[in-house]
């Protein structure tokens, strides 16, 4: 079994508010996968080239390497320019591509290699590590997920209302659980959380006390 805390679930659920804490209480690493897709979204901007043109052999000149459980991008961390709506709307595009997606498992299983990590994403348990040791699946009504993008204001450009951000989580959320390849859906295993009326320390708590069971 793979010593990975699984963490899926849908845009705006609070994956990464708990799974960077759940990590850090833990005193393990954190990854986030979303940003292997951000990447490719992004870089693909970088050259002025639509989610059409893209070719393994793009895919092959692309460096992508966590360490420390950051990501970098041909040896640079392109930080908060990975976290705009723009990025992530394409980020949902390439990642429904079967050459996207075969080309970063290897990455993300890579990073499991030195011992416990809290990996988050949108299959995480289903199929990068089917065999993880405890999976989450966080989620929360749309408008809950609405509500904290606009109040934390990343990903949200500065007049949009919660209509609008409603409208972009749930053109997200269908590509992401519609695509062919991987959707977005709780493993069978998994353990699901609505976060909507907890706070992230709660979640936090109750995820720690399954983790420790099994840890
Ligand atoms: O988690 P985040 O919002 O950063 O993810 C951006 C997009 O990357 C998601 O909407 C989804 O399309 C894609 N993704 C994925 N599989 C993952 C993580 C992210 O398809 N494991």
């Amino acid at each position: 079994m793979s010593t990975v805390v699984a963490i899926d679930g849908p845009a705006g659920a609070g994956k990464s508010t708990v799974a960077k804490l759940l990590a850090d209480k833990l005193g393990i690493t954190y990854v986030n996968t979303g940003s292997l897709y951000r990447a490719v979204a992004w870089a693909l901007d970088q050259q002025n080239l639509a989610v059409e043109e893209l070719t393994a052999d793009f895919l092959e000149k692309l460096s992508l390497e966590y360490v420390n459980g950051s990501l970098l991008v041909n040896g640079n961390d392109p930080g908060a320019a990975l976290r705009t709506a723009e990025i992530a709307a394409g980020a949902s595009k390439v990642s429904k591509l079967q050459i996207v997606r075969d080309h970063l498992l290897p990455v993300q299983r890579e990073a499991a290699r030195r011992g416990w990590i809290v990996m988050e994403g949108r299959d995480i348990g289903t199929v990068i590590f089917p065999d993880a040791k405890c999976k989450f699946f966080i989620t929360a009504s749309l408008e809950a997920r609405a509500k904290r993008r606009l109040a934390q204001q990343g990903e949200v450009s500065g007049n949009a209302t919660l209509e609008d951000v409603m409208r972009d989580i749930a053109a997200r959320d269908e590509q992401d659980s519609k695509r062919e390849i991987a959707p977005l859906k709780a493993a069978e295993d998994a353990v699901v959380i609505d976060t909507g009326d907890m706070t992230p320390d709660q979640v936090v708590d109750a995820m720690a006390a399954e983790v420790l069971k099994v840890m």
